[in-house]
């Protein structure tokens, strides 16, 4: 379960409601409510199931400012 880490939204989300995918700062989804940016990592399971775990901020990709 993910929540919207917009303060003003905190929608929850299954994993099969939001598209995540890598706008080039990372894996994220966009809020479906208010399209706010939150970031997610991937781990690959043992069974090869993936699973994405929300994350606060953003990855740590390098020094570019948002
Ligand atoms: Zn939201």
């Amino acid at each position: 379960m993910f929540k919207c880490r917009n303060q003003s939204c905190e929608a929850q989300w299954e994993q099969a409601d939001v598209v995540i995918k890598n706008e080039g700062q990372g894996l994220l989804f966009r809020c479906p409510m208010c399209g706010a940016r939150n970031y997610v990592e991937r781990f690959d399971a043992d069974d090869g199931s993936v699973v994405y775990e929300q994350i606060d901020g953003r990855p740590s990709l390098g020094p570019m400012a948002e």
